[in-house]
């Protein structure tokens, strides 16, 4: 079912990195799960067809419920989900990645990530638990998330499996230019988390006169430059009037000169920053 809300704010074309349609909608710490299945639902209305999710989010159950009821094909919609961590030795791949399938109430996910390269993370094991996965035709394709470039150059190379993609923290306040690098060299597809920096992009000066400049909410602008970068993003919203705030940022156009100023940002800003990160 597509509603009048699509129509309405449709942006001119819907962009893909791959497979993978550039915005999608992030559901962490939306786990009121009422909300969550509505946060879901409404945004495949919109016209979203991206949904990220996780293992640790405990919503896996709420986001398949909200693809269910918006009644848009399960074929259209790009579904991803993380193992965890401590889930990451090869028979807990296996049998994990089955639950989630069960909780999400689908028969596969269109991207499977690692979510971070730490606790029970072994390149080669959970990589060919991962690669089983593929074989079996329960996940159809493999990601990372949160790899360095030389863990991402290991993964590359012991998977069987082509890595789709790396999810990583990734917004005008932290541009991360030596992991897009790296991706690119590996034709690796990058998806940005907290592509709002949690709310951080509305301090910013840079961002905030090219908002005033267009009309448009800061978080338009980083998720503007986020695309023209080539980057995927999957900003998480709750309300509808946020869900259709960012939707609408597929229609904003920067200039190269406000690409240019915001490339110029320097600073190194992380919202997520676990003791068990690669980078600690
Ligand atoms: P984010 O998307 O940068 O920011 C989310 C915050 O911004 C929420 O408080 C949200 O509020 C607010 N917001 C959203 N749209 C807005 C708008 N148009 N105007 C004003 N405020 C707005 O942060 P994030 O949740 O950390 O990252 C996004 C997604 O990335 C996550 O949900 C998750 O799926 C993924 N992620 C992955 C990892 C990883 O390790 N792989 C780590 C962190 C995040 P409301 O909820 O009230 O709308």
């Amino acid at each position: 079912m597509v509603t009048d809300d699509a129509d309405a704010n449709a942006p001119k074309s819907y962009p893909s990195a791959g497979p993978m349609p550039m915005l999608g909608l992030g559901t962490w710490q939306n786990e009121e799960p009422e909300q969550c299945v509505e946060s879901v639902r409404t945004a495949l209305e919109m016209g979203y067809r991206h949904v990220d999710t996780a293992q640790i989010y405990e919503n896996e159950t709420a986001v398949g419920e909200g693809i269910e009821r918006a009644g848009v094909d399960r074929e259209d919609v790009f579904l991803a989900t993380k193992i965890w961590s401590s889930n990451l030795a090869p028979e807990d791949v296996l049998k994990t990645a089955r639950e989630s399938l069960d909780r999400l109430g689908v028969e596969y996910v269109d991207l499977l990530y690692v979510h971070w390269p730490a606790r029970a993370y072994d390149p080669e094991g959970t990589l060919e638990a991962f690669t089983e996965l593929h074989e079996e035709g329960l996940i159809e394709n493999v990601g990372v998330s949160n790899f360095l470039p030389e863990q991402l150059a290991e993964a590359v190379a012991v998977s069987d499996v082509p890595i789709l993609a790396n999810q990583v923290e990734l917004h005008p306040l932290l541009q991360q230019a030596d992991i897009r690098e790296a991706c690119a060299s590996h034709d690796v597809e990058v998806v940005a988390y907290s592509p709002l920096a949690r709310g951080g992009v509305f301090d910013q000066p840079v961002v905030q006169d090219i908002a005033d400049e267009h009309d448009v909410s800061e978080v338009q602008v980083s998720l503007a430059w986020l695309r023209e970068k080539g980057v995927t993003a999957i900003p998480k919203a709750t309300s509808k009037a946020h869900i259709r705030d960012n939707w609408e940022s597929l229609s904003l156009e920067l200039s190269a000169d406000e690409i240019d100023a915001i490339d110029a940002i320097e600073t190194d800003e992380r919202q997520v920053d676990p003791g068990f990160a690669p980078w600690n």
